[in-house]
């Protein structure tokens, strides 16, 4: 091979290095596809990365990949875990995950966190979190979403959902921190929203965000230990009482209220025993598979406006048109609704 390189003129030489690069790069899907489908959870974090990656040449072969996982992906189920930093979520999620290891399942555990771009993903992302789950040979944890915004980072954690499933894991664990908008981003991909709350001194109404209350189909006091334990059985029953002021579900699911020590293990067997129930009721009446297509639905119309925008703002004169646009808006030259017009009419050209 040195030999024959070193007869090769500089420019063939050249050209045949690019054309084997490229054609490596063109098999880089498949490879990972390969694989992954096996369960290697090393293809797996490849193939992550790969669907993360803003590259523009990763763009085409991430796509390929999703192509090639959709038809193994779906058989599972999708658990949103939410709750405000401290409540306890990564401690929830160890011990939640032995039990759903000890049923024989295979868990991924993605991380939504819309601020990783801020703060480099430190809300969720530091290492020591779920040490012991980590280790485990049924689990997958990637700790962030990478995403320039909220709607790349949802796409990016809706990619790689599709790949854990099509590496065979049934259990995937999206945990969001309980700030911002990411719940309701995560709600529109899971088919269980579980909200993780502290039992405050005596505020525990006042605390809710009646938002993401509304999306929950289980609200899990954390904690409730020790002298933490009374507290938390009196916050449950004023959740309880909550609950009953908002609509059911449309599913006609009630929300369930709970209340759990992930530190002593107690009580995650109700939150396991409660989710399985809650699969079992929706699969029976046809909804799980309906919520599903009707996300899929949700997912084509904003993976559809993510694409007009991009295009839109692509198109050769469109950004310096905004620029000068809006000088002539701060100094009162021109209406916004003419702007507005006259810049779309040239996207339009
Ligand atoms: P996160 O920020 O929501 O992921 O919260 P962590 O899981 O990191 O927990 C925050 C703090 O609460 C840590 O010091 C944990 O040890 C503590 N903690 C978590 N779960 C429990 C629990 O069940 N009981 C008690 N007493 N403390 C807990």
């Amino acid at each position: 091979m040195a030999f024959y390189l070193y007869r090769m003129t500089r420019t063939n030489k050249d050209r045949w290095l690019e054309k084997r690069k490229m054609h490596r790069e063109r098999m880089r899907s498949q490879d990972i596809y390969q694989r992954l489908v096996k369960g290697d959870r090393v293809a797996l974090s490849e193939g992550i990365t790969l669907v993360e990656s803003i590259k523009p040449s990763d763009e085409a072969e991430a796509q390929k990949l999703i192509e090639l996982c959709m038809p193994h992906s779906g058989n599972s189920v999708r658990i949103g875990i939410t709750g405000v930093p401290g409540v306890g979520k990564s401690t929830f999620i160890e011990t939640f995950g032995k039990h759903l290891i000890a049923e024989g399942s295979k868990i991924a555990v993605l991380a939504v966190d819309p601020t990783s771009s801020v703060s480099k993903g430190s809300i969720l992302g530091d290492k020591t979190r779920m040490e012991e789950l980590s280790n485990h040979e049924s689990v997958f944890i990637r700790p962030t979403a990478a995403g320039d915004s909220l709607g790349g980072v949802a796409r990016k954690t809706r990619e790689s959902i599709i790949l854990c499933e099509a590496a065979g894991f049934d259990k995937i664990l999206i945990e969001t921190v309980g700030v911002g908008q990411s719940e309701t981003l995560v709600n529109s991909m899971v088919d269980f929203f579980l909200l993780l709350m502290l039992s405050g001194a005596g505020d525990e109404l006042q605390g809710i965000k009646k938002g993401i209350m509304e999306m929950a189909d289980a609200v899990v006091i954390t904690k409730a230990d020790g002298e933490n334990a009374q507290r938390a059985k009196k916050a449950a029953a004023e959740y309880k009482g909550a609950i009953h002021l908002f609509h059911p579900n449309s599913n006609g699911w009630i929300p369930k209220v709970l209340i759990c020590s992930a530190l002593q293990d107690e009580g995650i067997d109700n939150v396991v025993e409660t989710i399985n129930s809650y699969v079992n009721t929706v699969k029976v009446s046809g909804w799980f598979e309906k919520n599903r297509a009707e996300q899929d639905v949700n997912w084509y119309r904003s993976t559809l406006n993510e694409l007009i925008l991009k295009s839109f703002y692509k198109k050769d004169g469109v950004t310096n048109d905004i620029h000068g646009f809006e000088n002539s808006i701060r100094n009162n030259e021109v209406s916004p609704f003419k702007a507005a017009e006259v810049t779309f009419k040239k996207y339009k050209k």
